[in-house]
């Protein structure tokens, strides 16, 4: 089981105040949710908070909102719970143990947006049980359906959960057109990370209330943990929570924040600390590496996860995946040489914003962070002899794309468990 932990000074906002319990719609009541607020002034908290998304790409609520309410349509609104990324535990756990705080949130989206339609996007099945209980609870004025996709890497995409919606696969779309343009069945539709519409949700009951994130903390030899952490912690703070004081480097955000080396423990966990040391909050995943561990066999094996995830959709994707996992894979057993390291620099490059989805860019990003936290170290395991070089590599060290699962979801059946009444 996800241990769970507070770095917050007094309640925790996000975990509350019985984490390991799911909370009623009664006890959810008695703490203030669900209480009456005019839609355009929550609009104006979100707005002033400066809330961005939490399920990857951080970008700001309030934008993303506006968008659809300006459509001029009657637009729908994605509770996004899919939480594809291999090392992040942090979505299903609020739907578990939180899902009113999830419902009320997304019920304050589809005020705001005057939307027709709710829909909450779920792989996990105990979370999706969790939702399926609190829509029993209280039944919602906007008439909303859970969906299920597969448990993937690429069916938290918001392209993917609007083509599962519509009855298609998991899959990510090409954009244009984008979700908040022509999403559910061509309106447009506002897909918001849960934890996204959690802080919605406390926007709305208490606009004081402390910013924070849901994190979860991994690495060899960790218990994953949940934790929830003030706004600008620094990773040094996490890392003493965890005893890795002494660690080489981080791997952030899933993969989507790309490695970091020797002295990222100063760096804040805040958009722009974290874009000035070229990386990203990504879902929240903080993995720390151990002492020892080398981080070019931590490159290998997420760039080993990441070709194995592709959809298989885009020509480039397929291609570059499988070329800088094979590379990067030659690098670690010491049969590559500078022509590769040459190859793997060009690609990290040439590779971005290429794909139709953020898998190919994880990659790029994976490889150029690597080149550029731990250039040298990478460049010393080059050539016939790295048995001398490196203790955590070795010739024969097969990939282990599965590392980084912080904890498998609990899916009972793995083809479309569930579909919408639509
Ligand atoms: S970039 Fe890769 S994972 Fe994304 S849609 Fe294209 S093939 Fe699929």
């Amino acid at each position: 089981m996800t241990q769970i932990h507070s770095l917050m000074r007094g309640l925790a906002p996000l975990l509350g105040e019985n984490p390991y319990r799911r909370e009623t719609r009664d006890a959810y009541w008695q703490a203030g949710g669900y209480r009456d607020l005019s839609p355009d002034l929550l609009f104006n908290r979100i707005k002033a908070a400066g809330l961005r998304g939490r399920g990857g790409a951080g970008f700001p609520a309030a934008t993303k909102v506006q968008a659809v309410r300006a459509s001029g349509s009657v637009p729908v609104v994605v509770a996004n719970g899919a939480e594809g990324e291999p090392g992040s535990v942090k979505d299903r756990w609020l739907m578990r143990a939180r899902p009113h705080l999830v419902l009320d949130g997304m019920l304050r989206a589809a005020d705001m947006t005057r939307a027709a339609r709710c829909y909450v996007y779920v792989a996990d099945d105990e979370a999706a049980d969790s939702m399926r209980r609190a829509l029993a609870e209280r039944e919602p004025v906007v008439p909303t359906w859970i969906v299920r996709p597969e448990h993937t890497y690429v069916a938290g995409e918001e392209t993917s959960a609007i083509r599962r919606i519509n009855g298609g696969p998991a899959l990510p779309a090409a954009k244009p057109p984008r979700p908040f343009e022509a999403g559910v069945d061509g309106v447009p539709t506002l897909v918001a990370n849960v934890e996204t519409l959690a802080r919605i949700a406390l926007l709305a009951a208490r606009p004081g209330t402390p910013d924070s994130l849901l994190l979860t903390v991994s690495g060899r030899g960790l218990k994953p943990e949940l934790v929830e952490a003030p706004v600008g912690t620094s990773l040094q703070a996490l890392a003493y929570r965890v005893d890795r004081l002494d660690t080489p480097g981080v791997l952030m955000g899933g993969m989507f924040g790309g490695i970091l080396g020797p002295g990222c423990l100063k760096t804040t966990l805040e958009p722009s600390a974290l874009a000035a040391a070229g990386s990203a909050l990504g879902c929240g995943a903080v993995h720390f590496l151990t002492a020892g561990e080398c981080p070019v066999g931590l490159a290998a094996d997420g760039l080993a996860r990441l070709a194995a995830e592709s959809s298989r959709q885009c020509g480039v994707c397929v291609s570059g995946t499988a070329a800088l996992a094979r590379t990067m894979a030659s690098v670690v057993h010491g049969t590559a040489g500078q022509e590769d390291l040459a190859s793997l620099t060009r690609w990290s490059q040439s590779l971005l914003r290429r794909g139709a989805c953020g898998l190919l860019d994880a990659a790029a990003n994976l490889a150029s962070s690597l080149l550029r936290s731990f250039g040298p170290l990478t460049e010393a395991h080059l050539g016939a002899h790295l048995g001398a070089r490196c203790t955590d590599c070795s010739a024969d060290r097969a990939p282990d794309p599965d590392r980084f699962l912080a904890e498998p979801p609990t899916v009972r059946t793995t083809t479309h468990p569930v579909s919408a009444p639509r």
